[in-house]
């Protein structure tokens, strides 16, 4: 951040407020506290029989890898809608959620991911430019070298073991400690 949101002064400078446990940039010309808390990506797995849709990323970071739709959530939406609206920009796909899968947090990129199951209903548009390309995969045919991120690897091989026998858990992870807890399917 070079400038002060609210009143455009260039003069920022780190320091820790009163009664505050972190360090902020603070505004020394009107005292504004800039916060940086890490942002809400929703996304979902797009299941349909025994398949799921993953996303060509056409963009950096991590460009030319394969990833479930996933993307920023946006002021004033539900992380549900989040996820539906991501799976139709990056897939063009309509989806049904059907119920949240896991929950990981990226603490080096100051990301906290929140990833629903969704059910397959139509396509409706086409993918939209984030996309270089989206297919199907079954658990034999996930692209398991090239996925975005080690995190994605393991949700969606978990993913796919669940899958066969139709019951899902629920999952907490940390891609920092490579730490997942969860509550299995039984
Ligand atoms: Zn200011």
């Amino acid at each position: 951040m070079n400038y002060c949101s609210p009143c455009g002064s260039s003069k920022l400078q780190s320091e820790l407020p009163i009664g505050d446990t972190h360090s902020r940039l603070v505004c020394v010309q009107c005292a504004h506290v800039h916060y940086n808390n890490p942002t809400i990506i929703c996304g979902c797995i797009i299941e349909q029989d025994d398949k799921i849709a993953l996303c060509l990323r056409a963009i950096e970071p991590q460009k030319n890898t394969w990833t479930i739709a996933a993307g920023y959530l946006e002021v004033g939406e539900s992380t549900e809608i989040a996820a539906q609206r991501e799976a139709l920009e990056e897939t063009g796909m309509e989806v049904e959620i059907q119920g949240l899968y896991s929950v990981f947090n990226v603490q080096h990129m100051h990301q906290v991911y929140i990833i629903y199951r969704a059910q397959f209903l139509r396509q409706t548009q086409k993918a939209g430019p984030e996309s270089a390309a989206v297919a199907w995969f079954t658990e034999q045919t996930l692209p398991l070298n090239q996925l975005a991120y080690p995190t994605i690897k393991t949700m969606l091989v978990r993913h796919a073991k669940e899958r066969k026998n139709g019951r899902f858990g629920l999952y907490q992870g940390d891609a920092g400690s490579g730490r997942v807890i969860g509550l299995h399917p039984n």
